[in-house]
């Protein structure tokens, strides 16, 4: 898996303290192998392999944080970035009915995924009508009709004599009459990519204007995606896909194929053959998938508590070392309310319930005002406290420069500094109760 390969690849990565142009060279040669094997396209692996030079070299070095690890972090969030968000739903017309356009290689798995697709929207409460123009097969007509009555959903067909664009045509107005919410129209593939196929499609898109072109793909495809998904996507345009077949031992790099060339959301991944095996698409299971390795998610847990650690081990230090300075307390702030509102944390903490919303309002304006202060503060100023505390001239300067009276500075420094010493105190005493303080 590619976890052992990079421990191996890391040990030019470890001891060192950040990563450089020549240390890397080794981890990206194995996540190039990783993805290759896992059939992404080489172009593909390309960009991304550029892509993640790029970011790695720009990361800020976190202390205490091996670089391997946040290497790792690296590759896998590029991964899941890459792929697109998860679980995006199928488009739905303001006005019904919603056409869905099947396209795909023969085999792909369209007429399967057609009837997927029904049961799906059925449990969101769509009402589907499936259309057959795959002509060229008269046993796929009768697969569609086999899979609507399974699943007890009409299919329109016209037979094997009739034009597939005028079927599709007419689908859509039956699918009119009924009423429904969606009509699926499935449609015949070739073995390779073929101009009459492309042709035909294309007709169909015209005459139908449909609201979704799903590209039906076989993830065991594999290197070819990326050349079937071009051709799709240049000449018919699509806007989404379904990879099919995940249920066998692909990694799915299909996947960051058909994302990076057709820049369309994968929607759906198939994992059967049965018409209940529909799964939304989820980019960050796949990018464990493609990387070889449940174990990168847990690489990846570990380094990001790593990183956090380190901030919180930093943090400690310098409370013990009474270097908590205002940049600290800024930061401190800031992290506070990246997490939200301050009152919706402190009713998370036990027994801190009872604070009334006005206190809490008041603690937040408090804090409001303490960050304009320390904005108005020069950078030595921030690092040592003191200086203001020794120097009216300065405690007035920063007043000004904020909006406050002389006397909210001279209290904010003040307090600074009595909490300041109140966390040495209970720094060095080892408090249970404090996450980052106990055991120290
Ligand atoms: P089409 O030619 O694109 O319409 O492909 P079909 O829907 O007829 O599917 C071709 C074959 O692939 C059939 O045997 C399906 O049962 C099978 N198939 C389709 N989707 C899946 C899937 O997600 N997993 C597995 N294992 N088989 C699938
Ligand atoms: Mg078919």
């Amino acid at each position: 898996a590619l976890a052992d390969r990079l421990e191996s690849a890391w040990k030019s990565l470890r001891g060192q303290d950040k990563i450089s142009e020549t240390n890397i060279q080794d981890a990206l040669r194995e996540v190039r192998r990783a993805l290759l094997e896992a059939d992404v396209n080489l172009q593909v692996v390309k960009t991304f392999i550029e892509e993640v030079r790029q970011r790695a070299l720009g990361a800020e070095v976190v202390a205490g944080v091996r670089p391997d690890q946040q290497f790792i972090k690296i590759v896998y969030d590029e991964l899941v970035a890459v792929m697109g968000e998860s679980n995006i739903p199928l488009a739905q017309a303001s006005q019904a009915p919603t056409v869905i356009l099947m396209a795909g290689l023969q085999g792909a798995g369209k007429t399967t995924a057609t009837a997927k697709l029904a049961l799906h929207l059925r449990k969101e409460n769509r009402t589907t009508l499936l259309v057959a123009t795959d002509i060229y097969r008269p046993a796929a007509i009768d697969q569609l009709l086999t899979l609507g009555k399974q699943i007890n959903v009409p299919v329109f067909e016209l037979g094997t004599e009739v034009n597939p664009v005028e079927i599709a045509r007419q689908g859509i107005a039956k699918g009119r009459e009924l009423g429904v919410d969606t009509v699926i129209v499935d449609t015949a593939g070739r073995l390779q990519i073929d101009a009459d196929m492309m042709a035909e499609l294309g007709d169909i898109k015209k005459a139908v204007t449909p609201d979704e072109v799903l590209l039906v793909v076989d993830a065991m495809t594999g290197q070819e995606a990326a050349n079937l998904t071009q051709a799709f996507h240049e000449q018919i345009g699509i806007t989404g896909a379904i990879l099919t077949k995940m249920d066998g031992d692909t990694r799915g790099g299909a996947a960051l194929s058909v994302r990076q060339i057709s820049g369309q959301p994968i929607k759906f991944i198939g994992v059967g053959e049965k018409v209940e095996a529909l799964q939304p698409f989820y980019p960050d299971r796949l990018a464990s998938r493609i990387l070889g390795m449940g174990d990168v998610l847990t690489l990846v847990e570990k380094a990001q508590e790593e990183v956090d650690l380190a901030d919180a081990e930093n943090m400690t230090r310098k409370i013990l070392e009474a270097q908590f300075d205002f940049n600290d307390f800024l930061k401190q702030t800031r992290l506070l309310k990246n997490m939200g509102s301050l009152g919706g944390i402190m009713k998370l903490i036990p027994g801190m319930g009872k604070i009334s919303n006005e206190q809490l309002e008041q603690g937040e304006s408090q804090l409001k005002r303490a960050e304009s202060m320390i904005n108005s503060m020069t950078r030595e100023e921030r690092q040592n406290p003191q200086l203001l505390a020794s120097s009216p001239s300065r405690k007035k300067r920063v007043a000004q420069g904020s909006g406050h009276q002389l006397e909210d500075v001279a209290k904010l420094v003040s307090d600074f500094q009595r909490m300041r010493s109140m966390m040495q105190q209970m720094g060095q005493g080892g408090m249970p109760g404090m996450p980052g303080l106990g055991g120290l």
